[in-house]
């Protein structure tokens, strides 16, 4: 079994946002020789999400202003946790979005449902971020 692992920096200057990294994976996915297999992709921190879905730019808002009204940022003295820093509602909405995918690998490719794309989603940005990819298989 081969595996593969790389890692990805992020530095949003919003403090929420989408950015499609579809072709951040296909490219480890070739250059892993990978043919068979899964791959993982997962945020390295807890403010932040890799989700699957529609890379639509009204979807996008539709996210936004829903996580907003789950988790606003203000007042941002509702959230105990928001005493040495401010990001009690990146959290929630990180818990919402998830973790991590994982993709199953078919003839070298992502194999994909209907408009599948992977994005990584930022809730408290204007800091540096890391996202994993790891790939297993042969
Ligand atoms: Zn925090």
């Amino acid at each position: 079994m081969k595996s593969y692992r790389k890692e990805f920096w992020f530095d949003v200057q919003a403090r929420m946002a989408f950015i499609n990294i579809t072709h951040h994976v296909a490219e480890c996915l070739e250059e892993s020789g990978i043919k068979e297999g899964l791959v993982l992709v997962n945020a390295m921190h807890i403010t932040a999400s890799v989700f699957i879905n529609d890379d639509e730019s009204g979807l996008h808002h539709d996210y936004e202003k829903w996580l907003e009204k789950l988790a606003p940022h203000e007042p941002v003295s509702q959230y105990r946790h928001n005493t040495l820093e401010i990001n009690g509602d990146a959290h929630l909405k990180r818990q919402v979005m998830g973790r991590e995918v994982v993709v199953a690998i078919t003839n070298g490719n992502l194999d994909f449902g209907p408009w599948e794309q992977i994005f990584y989603g930022e809730f408290d940005g204007r800091r540096k971020k890391r996202v994993l990819v790891k790939i297993i298989g042969e």
